[in-house]
């Protein structure tokens, strides 16, 4: 009915022909493109995206996990408006940013000061070099496998290949991008998430230059599993003992819990940061933490260890939007929204069950990721995909996407938002039956 309802004559594979001819590889950012040609956007409300062709799929991607509302709340959307007509950015304060700092402030105990930046990236960045200025140490360590944007040192040994991984005892620091300075690489520490003896062992081993330690709580790239109590304790422990900051990547994993995924440990992060959600829709980061570690921020100081600014940093639309998306993201419609996560995986277990495929289910609070293998992987080593389990990945998704309209993660993965019902939970589950029958082997 929608295909003829809202077509517009337009191809995709014309306006994909046109973007090859000015845009690099005719797409803004890798994680959109697909085999033949990515797919253009209509219009998209609640849980439903509509292409140009007039198709409707529903989405269970929302954006990289940053729609927590779905498409064009009316909420956001009035805000939004409202504010777009008294400007959208003034080199000059807003009462906007400061509301939204307070509702933000009193969602966690280990948030005293925050600061508003534009990405995910950009929030991981400010929080390294805040912890680089705070302690004079040069290095980071972060897990293999690992995403955190695409800072030079956060981006270190994200996808390597397992040719290049080294010794699990001593992985290497491989570089993402051909013509990273080996300076970089050199102060770059790994180690693999969620093994706590030879975590303590490689941080030991460089101890009097770390400056932080970051972890991403319920690391997507690596298998989208929780880090274990113990481990956060454990590095806790060493971050105390070696001067050293305890720095949360939250950039996906605040939708886990009121006051993010941290909510879920014994011990406090010193510094989080923060992305996708709290910007209701709209680019915004943050960094948020201990004030006596964000103090290398203010301008007050009488030397200023790191002078922070960025144009767009806390504009009035990203902040308008964050606010009343994350008002509306309380603590009941969590509680909601993990729920009937719980009841989806649920469900795509009894599909997994019914169809008869090696296939496991990982994930936390509002969010889950398929593995093609018979048990959930606990280690990054273990959740790595070769190509030919790729390959799969790839042919399920395509059909997903083609055959029963159905958008999810490149990695597998879903990432749910509050506009989601039953409804959508049923037919993700039934298509998913539909495609594990087609790839099975
Ligand atoms: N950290 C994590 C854990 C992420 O998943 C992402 C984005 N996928 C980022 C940081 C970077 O955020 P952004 O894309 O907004 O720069």
């Amino acid at each position: 009915k929608s295909l003829t309802k809202n077509k517009t004559g337009k191809e995709n594979t014309a306006i994909y022909s046109r973007a090859c001819k000015v845009i690099t590889g005719g797409v803004s950012r890798n994680t959109i493109f697909r085999e033949p040609h990515p797919y253009y956007v209509s219009h998209a409300k609640g849980s439903y995206i509509t292409d140009i062709k007039g198709v409707e799929r529903i989405d269970f991607a929302n954006n990289m996990a940053s729609l927590i509302h779905g498409h064009a709340h009316p909420n956001i959307t009035n805000a939004v408006t409202k504010q777009l007509k008294k400007g959208t950015a003034y080199t000059m304060g807003t009462e906007s940013e400061v509301d939204f700092a307070e509702l933000l402030i009193n969602r966690s105990v280990g948030f005293e000061k925050i600061r508003f930046v534009n990405s995910g990236t950009e929030a991981v960045m400010t929080m390294i070099k805040a912890s680089r200025a705070y302690t004079g140490k040069p290095k980071i360590a972060k897990a293999e496998g690992a995403y955190h944007g695409t800072y030079d040192y956060a981006e270190m040994s994200q996808t390597a290949n397992p040719s290049n991984w080294g010794d699990i005892n001593k992985p290497n620091t491989v570089p993402l991008v051909d013509g990273t300075p080996q300076g970089v690489v050199d102060d770059v520490v790994i180690f693999p998430f969620n093994d706590i003896e030879r975590t303590l062992n490689i941080l030991d081993q460089n101890a009097d230059k770390i400056a932080c330690v970051l972890i991403d709580p319920v690391p997507h790239r690596i298998g989208l599993f929780p880090a274990s109590n113990q481990f956060i304790e454990a590095i806790y422990k060493w971050t105390r003992k070696n001067n050293a900051i305890l720095a949360f990547d939250e950039v996906v994993t605040f939708r886990v819990n009121y006051g993010g995924a941290q909510d879920n440990y014994s011990v406090v992060p010193d510094l989080t940061a923060m992305g996708k959600i709290i910007g209701g829709g709209f680019p915004i980061g943050a960094l948020a933490g201990k004030s006596e570690i964000m103090q290398v921020l203010n301008p007050r100081q009488a030397i200023l260890k790191h002078p922070h600014s960025g144009t767009f940093s806390a504009n009035p639309i990203s902040t308008t939007a964050g606010r009343i998306a994350m008002e509306m993201f309380d603590e009941n419609a969590i509680l909601r929204l993990n729920e009937l996560t719980k009841k989806a995986i649920y469900q795509i277990k009894e599909s997994i069950k019914i169809a008869d495929v090696p296939i496991s289910i990982t994930g936390d609070g509002s969010m889950f990721r398929l593995h093609f293998t018979e048990t959930a992987p606990r280690l990054y080593r273990e959740a790595y995909q070769p190509k030919q389990i790729k390959n799969i990945v790839t042919e399920l998704l395509d059909y997903m996407f083609l055959k029963e309209h159905i958008i999810m993660i490149n990695t597998c993965a879903c990432m749910f938002a509050t506009t989601l019902e039953q409804k959508e939970i049923d037919r993700l589950s039934q298509a998913l039956l539909n495609g594990f029958r087609l790839i099975k082997p």
